[in-house]
């Protein structure tokens, strides 16, 4: 609470699920790839939810132990969460990107009918298996190869494009009649997201999630559009040749494999 606080929460209390929140989160849990079920089994000491004002962040993954070792985990969410779409959830998330400057201009996700609980379970239940197995903690592993040169340190082409100019990485709100030059830069990447420039461990958090959604079928695209209504850019990026390859990689390494043995340490 205190950490989603620090971030800009304001009116936060801890959440008690429904009867019928229960049954969403079950499902959800249920219906996570083997690997991430098995690390969470053995790693997550706590799920929470918290009620908060809108606008001051949605996920946190956290070690369980004050120190920042061990390998227990929390996963605190945004109760409001349970009863969002993946577009809505994805169209605010990138709206904080933009400012209004009067252009009329907007940026709309469409995740067709998928919900936004899953995607953000995939991604924090990633974070986890991320740090039991030390995948983005390798430098020279697939996941950051000609990528990331440090946790947060991206390479070149990347550092230098405009895909790593938004408030993710710290620059500063983008005058919203910009976004298509934005979007189209991010799409001469192999991220799946602005989000996923912030950190390797974003990268791979949104890299996985986008895997096991796209292996369900689940499409994406970003649209901009003027302020007649009129299209002025769209982007597939799940059909991206060279986001799809890093999806392939995903497999290569055996993240989404239905055989994991029982005791992942
Ligand atoms: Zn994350």
């Amino acid at each position: 609470m205190e950490t989603f606080r620090d971030a800009g929460g304001s009116e936060i209390t801890p959440h008690a699920l429904t009867e019928q929140e229960w049954a969403v989160v079950d499902s959800v849990l249920g219906k996570l790839p083997p690997l991430h079920r098995r690390v969470l089994q053995g790693h997550l000491r706590r799920l929470s939810f918290v009620d908060l004002k809108p606008g001051a962040g949605n996920a946190l993954t956290s070690r369980a132990d004050p120190d920042g070792k061990g390998d227990a985990f929390d996963i605190t969410l945004r109760a409001s969460l349970l009863h969002e779409t993946l577009t809505d959830f994805l169209t605010a998330k990138d709206a904080g990107l933009f400012e209004d400057d009067g252009s009329g201009y907007r940026v709309r996700f469409n995740a067709g009918r998928a919900d936004a609980l899953t995607y953000v379970l995939l991604h924090e239940a990633t974070h986890v298996v991320d740090q039991v197995l030390g995948l983005t903690a390798d430098a020279d592993g697939p996941v950051r190869k000609a990528l990331w040169i440090g946790s947060r340190d991206l390479a070149e082409p990347y550092a230098s494009s405009l895909a790593a100019k938004t408030r993710f990485r710290g620059s500063s709100r983008i005058p919203v009649h910009q976004a298509a030059n934005y979007y189209r830069a991010l799409a001469r990447t192999p991220f799946v997201s602005f989000y996923a420039t912030a950190a390797a461990s974003e990268d791979l958090a949104e890299l996985a999630a986008w895997r096991q959604l796209s292996h369900h079928g689940r499409k994406l695209s970003v649209t901009v559009v003027d302020a007649t209504g009129r299209r002025v850019f769209r982007y597939e990026p799940l059909k991206s040749a060279s986001v799809r390859r890093r999806l392939a990689m995903l497999d290569a390494l055996g993240l989404f494999r239905s055989d994991w043995p029982d005791q992942i340490r």
